[in-house]
């Protein structure tokens, strides 16, 4: 196999993730920072429970958006940690009012919603 044909393509993936890196996830204690930085997800964790996750809205408006994290209470997300220190989120998150953003997060990237008032579906593994 020759490498060599490949090359350009992993140097455009390189290029991409260079320009889009996927947000990082901070793990708090207790409680959020009181000024979130931009392509971070937040874990807060109370006595070893994930209580919320918490990140800047992704359409730039600025607002905080919270995910509850506790199963005991409505709704409820699951957050999955990866070993190349991204997150995902399940399921998909939805601002019903304002910006009405709408989108999956998965592998600590934010795929958007074709149609933000249509349910949600599952988006193409990638
Ligand atoms: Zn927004």
């Amino acid at each position: 196999m020759n490498w060599l044909l490949n090359l350009p393509l992993l140097i455009w993936r390189g290029v991409v993730a260079w320009f889009d890196p996927p947000y990082r996830t901070v793990v708090t204690q207790d409680i959020l920072p009181p000024k979130l930085k931009k392509r971070t997800l937040y874990i807060v964790e109370d006595d070893g429970y994930q209580e919320q996750a918490a990140m800047l809205c992704p359409c730039g408006c600025g607002r905080v958006l919270h995910m509850n994290l506790l199963p005991d209470e409505r709704p409820c997300w699951q957050v999955t940690r990866h070993k190349n220190g991204t997150s995902s989120l399940y399921p998909s998150v939805w601002r019903k009012k304002d910006c009405e953003s709408h989108f999956w997060f998965k592998k600590g990237k934010v795929q958007w919603c074709r149609d933000r008032r249509a349910p949600p579906t599952e988006p193409r593994d990638t």
